[in-house]
């Protein structure tokens, strides 16, 4: 997926999920950090080739995040302070805007599930491709129903 598509994928569904600002912005941030780890591909084959083949393996290791949402959970609740609260908060949304990048590229390749280089995933469509952007649409409309859904349900009389 494109990052322009990851980061516009990531910060509706996290606006619908959470409705605040702040933590859309932080997810944004978070949904390139996966591949803005892995620096730029080099220019040299060969580095590139070395570049390659890590590429997708640790920075898109799910667990990884998981540890990381779960340590700043516990920071929180151990520092128990308002300011260092909302700064892990905003920590925990770019992180959870990381593991929403690791699955919008397990539908358009593959990314490491298990172990950090064995790689799983469907491929429904090809990056870049129109079907990337219809479905980017079809998530788009689908946190919009959700976010929006008495709205929708009182005018239709539902
Ligand atoms: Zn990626």
């Amino acid at each position: 997926m494109k990052w322009i598509n990851h980061q516009i994928v990531t910060g509706f569904i996290v606006y619908a999920a959470s409705d605040n600002a702040l933590f859309v912005a932080s997810s944004i941030v978070g949904a390139v950090l996966p591949d803005k780890v892995e620096g730029s591909p080099p220019q040299d084959s060969r580095a590139y080739w070395k570049w390659r083949k890590n590429h997708r393996t640790w920075s898109h290791y799910p667990p990884l995040y998981i540890a990381l949402i779960l340590a700043a959970h516990f920071a929180t609740e151990y520092f128990q302070n308002p300011h260092v609260e909302l700064i892990l908060s905003l920590v925990t949304y770019a992180l959870f805007g990381a593991l929403l990048h690791i699955i919008e590229d397990a539908i358009c390749g593959k990314v490491p599930v298990f172990t950090p280089h064995r790689k799983h995933g469907i491929k429904l469509f090809k990056v870049g491709s129109w079907q990337e952007y219809f479905f980017a649409a079809l998530i788009i409309g689908g946190c919009l129903l959700f976010r929006f859904k008495d709205l929708f349900l009182s005018e239709f009389n539902l």
